[in-house]
């Protein structure tokens, strides 16, 4: 069809007060190209009509639009840094979709903004097509996220390490409120702006929640939820800055991001993160860390400081119980236990330990289970013959059939980090097949056609990718 697009903006955060964002138009490109159109999120959203490069470059501001940066803070790998911002972002406005939520639609890498410091506001391919591809295998993962709805080429170079070729993602969240959102307005001491903050989130997100002490605990709750979630299928974010937080609980900011292959809980894979701050296994403590970050912003809004330390801390102390519950639950159905309790978790402890002694791979060894194959992925099955002797009785201690539980809870492919590192290489030379077939095949991460055998394959060794960088 050759529809005019038309995009159904209402636009609420651009009637916030005038210190929450700077409007900004993005900087126009000089090739767009699309690469990528998402026909059902578009739908999902009330969108009609043809996409056009030019709109998702930039080149074109769709009508209904009200571009701006939105301001933030955060802290940064533990350093509070007072003034973030979107450098290279530019929310375009909100839609109502299908279901009546409302969402946020931006683009990332558009240009220059004033929150820029001294980047050039911009995006190369390879990050670009990464959070495409990774964002809506999460999706498809079932796992909180926020979405990929185009990818364009700018026809124009960024400068990295060395030349590479620009791109902008179109990205869709049910909102960009970060942890520093609120760090900014009760670092600088503006309670009027941090309280209307507060307003717009409950309004937005927790619709009922009246007090501070209420957000923070339905907060820590869906990051609680979420960073379980991302234990279960081996997914390291790599920079859990509180900038990079959502207080809607979506998984956001695709930067250095990756899926473990072999089980290690040290795994990282972020170039800039030295220490192993946000490795996979220090995402549990790292989101107490980053409510406690939420939980101080929020003392202003309470009446009195003691109130606010006694109910604050009780929540953050509670949030370990609820990341174990958590936890159980998602890690108990990979192995086929519908009815989990407490004792079962050395079960599940005992087969990672093995693993991580065996250099078992994880995606692979948890689906292989449900198949009946699980021994084949141990350099010494013994070891395993010896932790399915007492796994056997557990499940036959229950009435539910685990196997069907094991299939939807173990997916067969994940976006491994060679396949997408191939892809990257692929799409810089200027072919984009193996982004598009990646984005279809991981739609459907529990399924295991043979035609896709080969995204099952954990990496050769000279395919294995050993840092993740930003860009
Ligand atoms: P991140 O940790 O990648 O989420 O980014 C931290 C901050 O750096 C955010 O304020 C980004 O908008 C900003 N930023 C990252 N890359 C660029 C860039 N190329 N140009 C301008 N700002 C950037
Ligand atoms: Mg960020
Ligand atoms: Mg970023």
């Amino acid at each position: 069809s050759n529809m005019t697009l038309n995009i159904p903006f209402d636009n609420s955060y651009a009637r916030l007060p005038a210190g929450f964002y700077t409007r900004q138009d993005p900087a126009p490109v000089k090739a767009p190209s699309l690469i990528a159109w998402n026909a059902a999120l578009a739908a999902e959203l009330g969108i009609t009509g043809t996409p056009d490069a030019a709109t998702f470059a930039g080149n074109a501001t769709p009508h209904g639009a009200a571009p701006l940066a939105q301001l933030y803070a955060g802290h940064q790998f533990g350093n509070y840094n007072p003034q973030l911002g979107d450098g290279r972002a530019l929310l375009l406005g909100e839609v109502i979709d299908t279901t009546g939520t409302r969402r946020d639609i931006q683009l990332k890498g558009s240009g220059p903004t004033p929150y820029s410091r001294n980047g050039d506001g911009r995006a190369a391919l390879g990050p670009v097509l990464r959070e495409y591809v990774v964002s809506e295998a999460m999706h498809a993962l079932g796992i909180p996220t926020t979405r990929a709805l185009a990818a364009t080429r700018t026809g124009q170079e960024v400068i990295r390490e060395r030349p590479l070729p620009g791109a902008v993602l179109t990205r869709v969240a049910s909102s960009h409120i970060r942890v520093g959102t609120f760090q900014v307005f009760a670092a600088r001491q503006q309670y009027a702006d941090l309280q209307t903050l507060f307003d717009y989130t409950v309004d937005r997100h927790y619709p009922g929640v009246t007090s501070p002490t209420d957000l923070l605990r339905a907060v820590a709750t869906r990051q609680a939820q979420l960073i379980a979630a991302w234990l279960s299928v081996g997914f390291i974010h790599g920079v859990m800055n509180t900038d990079n937080c959502s207080l809607s609980g979506e998984t956001i900011d695709y930067g250095p991001c990756a899926f473990m292959d072999t089980y290690n809980p040290e795994t990282k894979f972020s170039s800039i993160d030295r220490m192993g701050r946000y490795s996979y296994a220090a995402q549990a403590d790292i989101i107490v860390w980053n409510m406690a970050q939420l939980a101080t912003a929020l003392v202003p809004l309470m009446p009195d400081d003691d109130k606010a330390i006694a109910e604050f801390t009780e929540i953050l102390h509670g949030m370990g119980d609820t990341i174990r519950a958590e936890w159980l639950t998602r890690f108990a159905a990979k192995i086929g236990i519908s009815d989990p309790t407490p004792e079962d978790a050395p079960l599940i402890g005992e087969l990672l330990v093995l693993m991580d002694g065996q250099q078992a791979d994880f995606t692979n060894t948890f689906r292989a289970l449900g198949d009946g194959t699980a021994r084949d992925q141990f350099t010494d099955p013994t070891a395993f013959d010896a932790w399915e002797a007492q796994w056997k009785p557990r499940l036959d201690a229950q009435a539910q059939a685990p196997v069907a539980l094991m299939q939807r809870t173990n997916p067969a492919i994940i976006p491994r980090n060679h396949r997408i590192e191939q892809m990257i290489a692929a799409a810089e030379a200027g072919d984009d097949s193996l982004f598009h077939r990646l984005n279809a095949a991981y739609a459907n991460p529990y399924d295991a056609p043979e035609a896709d055998a080969d995204l099952r394959r954990p990496p050769l060794p000279d395919e294995r990718v050993r840092a993740t960088f930003c860009g």
